[in-house]
């Protein structure tokens, strides 16, 4: 781990950019929304690219045909709050418990490692952060992740 003052906005385009190929082929539309600011954390910034990277490629392989992403970054007094929002099927009540779990995977076709979720979980533990599910309304999955600022 390679922990430095980074901002992150940048690091969000990255990882969108990086991901631009599969959201045309998945017929998926994101919006984002980043301060005009920089915001900076003490952080790595490969890892930070795949947090994003991995819980993007999730919201859109589980994305109807134009269906939209929404990705929100804000600055709080004491964090940095990432939202990652889809329209997809969200979700079941009895498997949020087990998402973050390494292997845990409902994917049926194309890969299905299990493992997105719990790279991004430790890698978000390593940098003291926070990520939790809410259900997006009327459909979808919401991750928020916090980041504290020190
Ligand atoms: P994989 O993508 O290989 O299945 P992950 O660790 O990335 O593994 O995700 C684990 C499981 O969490 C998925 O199989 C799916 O059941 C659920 N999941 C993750 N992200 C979403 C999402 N955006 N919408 C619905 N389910 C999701
Ligand atoms: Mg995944």
């Amino acid at each position: 781990q390679n922990l430095g003052l980074t901002n992150i906005v940048p690091v969000i385009n990255d990882a969108l950019n990086l991901l631009d190929p599969t959201f045309k082929k998945n017929e998926v539309k994101y919006k984002v929304t980043l301060p005009k600011d920089e915001v900076l954390l003490k952080a790595d910034t490969i890892q930070l690219t795949q947090v994003v990277f991995n819980l993007v490629l999730n919201a859109i392989y589980f994305s109807p045909t134009n269906g939209l992403i929404k990705i929100t970054l804000d600055e709080a007094k004491d964090k940095v709050i990432l939202k990652i929002s889809d329209e997809g099927p969200g979700i079941l009540n009895e498997n949020i418990e087990k998402i973050f779990q390494p292997f845990f995977t409902t994917k049926t076709v194309g890969d299905g490692s299990g493992l997105g979720l719990s790279v991004v979980h430790g890698i978000i533990r390593s940098h003291r952060g926070t990520i939790d599910y809410q259900p997006n309304k009327p459909t979808g999955a919401i991750f928020i992740i916090t980041f504290p600022k020190q």
